[in-house]
């Protein structure tokens, strides 16, 4: 499994193309392109889906089953997980804690330290073990709505937020802040992604890109 392919965005003839490669001509015009300025040459598009085991001390959440690109219908089940400094990724499940090092290749990705706190990231590894250590965790405490994937990470997440001296976060709160906001912007890149798969390239007129289609 991949993060998937760069999509590149480029301007002509009025027109923002979406492609995984600069063709020749123009999908639009079918002009040769030609690029007058900086403003329209090619850039990539930064993805909101990140190789999950190639992130330190994270927040992560991927499709429960198939992959954000391949599958995902905006109202599939999610599930969640926590990176420890070597990108292996602590979740919980009916099986209990897991620790994976394959299967989290397109995830989205929550930072959960903050750039200066060095000292809790060379602790991070033993909290994580810790914490993921006790009874709280074990396969029978599992109960699909109510102690969950989700109750696991977010109560970590709570642990450390404490340690940095600030204050907790329950579910609908850390949803709404951090969750919400990524989804739905990764939802609008998965549209997208599909539509370029399909056709090659996407095309949109520059005035309705003011709205921002990412
Ligand atoms: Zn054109």
């Amino acid at each position: 499994m991949q993060p998937g392919r760069a999509i590149i965005q480029f301007r002509h003839c009025g027109k923002d193309v979406y492609c995984f490669r600069v063709p020749d001509l123009c999908p639009a015009c079918h002009g040769p392109l030609s690029f007058r300025n900086l403003d329209e040459a090619p850039i990539s598009i930064a993805t909101p889906l990140v190789h999950g085991h190639q992130q330190q001390c994270v927040f992560l959440l991927r499709p429960t089953l198939g992959t954000f690109l391949r599958d995902y219908d905006g109202n599939a089940d999610l599930h969640v997980g926590i990176t420890n400094t070597h990108g292996i990724v602590y979740n919980y499940n009916e099986q209990g804690v897991q620790r994976d090092e394959v299967g989290w290749e397109q995830s989205i990705s929550i930072p959960l330290l903050q750039p200066n706190m060095f000292g809790l990231m060379d602790q991070w590894d033993k909290y994580l073990e810790e914490f993921s250590a006790t009874d709280d965790w074990s396969p029978s405490r599992y109960e699909e709505h109510r102690h969950n994937c989700y109750t696991y990470a977010l109560t970590f997440i709570n642990y450390i937020l404490t340690a940095e001296g600030k204050h907790q976060l329950d579910k609908d709160e850390f949803t709404e802040k951090f969750v919400v906001p990524r989804t739905r912007r990764a939802s609008k890149y998965i549209t997208l992604y599909r539509a370029i798969e399909e056709g090659g390239f996407y095309v949109i007129d520059r005035l309705d890109s003011d709205t921002n289609l990412l």
